[in-house]
């Protein structure tokens, strides 16, 4: 892997702001930030302190001419986020002036970093292992506090040290299984096998435990994926309104399709609910009534969650069964009789029947004076969230490269265990253990390969 220049790039968003950063990494960074830096007292960056910051200006080596007045601080290898010496330049935020900055800075040597460049530096020179890395990308877009704590807590190094512990029991165990193979004429006494054997079961257990955090802890990354379903006037744009009101986490338009698709993020205690086609929500009076049904009976097919609304105040319709004929096979359901402030005319136990073999949760709800909504999130956290109190503190598994590794493991463990048992020739155990071994591997970067490491970086932006 190259990483013998210089590279250098904006690390903060572009746009207006109090301050915008251009940043350099790597050997040079010094020499070519002190080609395009003046200091009124004359001071050379190579003289400055590491952590201090100088004032001066920038300018354009070529003109002369002044582009912006900053502050610049130096961080010396190997105490550095990607532990290469970095230049920071701390200027006016404008999408103008951060770009000539940059600009100055690739004319003086530098290369345009490529996405997640410098975290991968961080990574190859030691400074984080692969899951830190990945960590430092979910932490920047974490959408709620909960989500910023699991980030955290995986950028600290609690996934790594689970994953590290795994791995040297599992070193230990295969220089067991291998001491016999280095020596047959050995025969493996009874302790000896039954130690084999319990080690490899612990090693099992504490795979499946990490495995089982995934499925929930997943949706404090990515968000919980929610459709609010119902035909025309129930209230689901009512609802969605009320519950941003209080509670919005973050908002992000997604342009480049024919219409923008605005995608919402509802905060329950914490879980970030990412709200389906709520452009589709909102529409609904623009568009044909049928055409309000389809697209909101689409959006059911992605949705890990689904809150379906009825109207109390109304006889029910066709086009209600026929919603839950749609919602019946999926795993998360709240049902919502919504309007709970006008007298009810319809019976919610008809609802439930429609459900036949399971049930449903069914609450009273009045989106418009938010009667019920309390406990509508209350349910939406604990019915998502059935299991993951108790590991809430502990370490989770959130990342799908990281999920997919340990099944790979505890496949291979299984394998080693069975063969073990069937007293099959040692060398295919140790193999197995070997496979387990580079798998668990794989997640904290001890064994990887470039598409693995391209894969990664490639989500990152550019700066960072
Ligand atoms: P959508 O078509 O399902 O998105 O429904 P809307 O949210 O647009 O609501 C349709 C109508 O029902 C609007 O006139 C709302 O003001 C009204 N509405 C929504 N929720 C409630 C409620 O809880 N109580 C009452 N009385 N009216 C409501």
């Amino acid at each position: 892997m190259f990483t013998d220049d210089t590279i250098s790039a904006i690390a903060t968003p572009l746009g207006e702001g109090g301050i915008g950063i251009v940043r350099l990494s790597g050997k040079e960074s010094i020499e070519i930030a002190e080609k395009i830096f003046t200091s009124p007292k004359k001071r050379f960056l190579r003289d400055v302190t590491s952590y201090k910051l100088v004032y001066g200006h920038i300018q354009d080596p070529s003109s002369g001419e002044t582009v912006d007045e900053v502050l610049v601080a130096v961080m010396r290898s190997p105490h550095s986020y990607p532990r290469e010496d970095i230049v920071e330049i701390n200027c006016h935020s404008g999408m103008v002036t951060l770009r000539r900055i940059l600009e100055l800075a690739l004319r003086g040597g530098a290369r345009l970093a490529d996405p997640g460049e410098f975290t991968k530096r961080a990574f190859i020179n030691g400074r984080v292992d692969l899951s830190q890395a990945e960590a430092v990308l979910d932490l920047i877009r974490a959408k709620t506090d909960e989500s910023r704590r699991i980030a955290l807590e995986q950028l600290q190094g609690g996934l790594s040290e689970r994953i590290i512990t795994l791995r040297d029991k599992l070193k230990d165990l295969c220089a067991l299984v291998e001491a016999y193979i280095d020596f047959p004429e050995d025969e493996i006494e009874i302790a000896s096998k039954d130690e084999i054997a319990k080690s490899t079961d612990e090693i099992m257990k504490e795979l499946q435990k990490l495995l089982k955090t995934y499925d929930e802890a997943k949706f404090f990354r990515e968000g919980l994926s929610t459709a609010i379903v119902g035909r025309p006037n129930v209230g689901k744009s009512s609802l969605l309104n009320a519950l941003l009101q209080k509670d919005r986490a973050i908002v992000t338009p997604m342009p480049g399709t024919t219409r923008d698709v605005i995608e919402e993020y509802l905060n329950i205690n914490g879980l970030p609910l990412r709200i389906m086609d709520t452009a589709g929500i909102r529409d609904v009076q623009n568009v044909a009534e049928k055409e309000g049904v389809k697209r909101s009976l689409q959006s059911i097919e992605n949705a890990d969650f689904v809150i379906a609304i009825f109207d109390s105040s109304e006889p029910f319709q066709d086009e209600d069964f026929e919603v839950i004929e749609k919602i019946k096979g999926k795993p998360l359901i709240i049902v919502v009789m919504n309007k709970c402030d006008l007298p009810s005319v319809s019976d919610k136990s008809v609802i439930a029947a429609r459900f036949s073999t399971r049930d449903v949760l069914i609450l009273d709800i009045s989106a418009l004076c938010g009667a019920g909504l309390e406990e509508l999130k209350d349910r939406i956290f604990s019915s998502s969230l059935k299991d993951l109190k108790e590991e809430k503190e502990g370490v989770l598994v959130t990342n799908l490269r990281h999920k997919i590794a340990i099944e790979h493991a505890a496949i291979s463990l299984g394998r080693a265990l069975s063969c073990f048992e069937k007293n099959k020739p040692l060398e295919i155990v140790a193999l197995e253990l070997r496979d387990s071994l580079d798998s668990l591997g794989e997640i904290v970067g001890a064994v990887t390969t470039d598409d693995i490491l391209d894969s990664i970086f490639q989500n990152f932006c550019i700066g960072k």
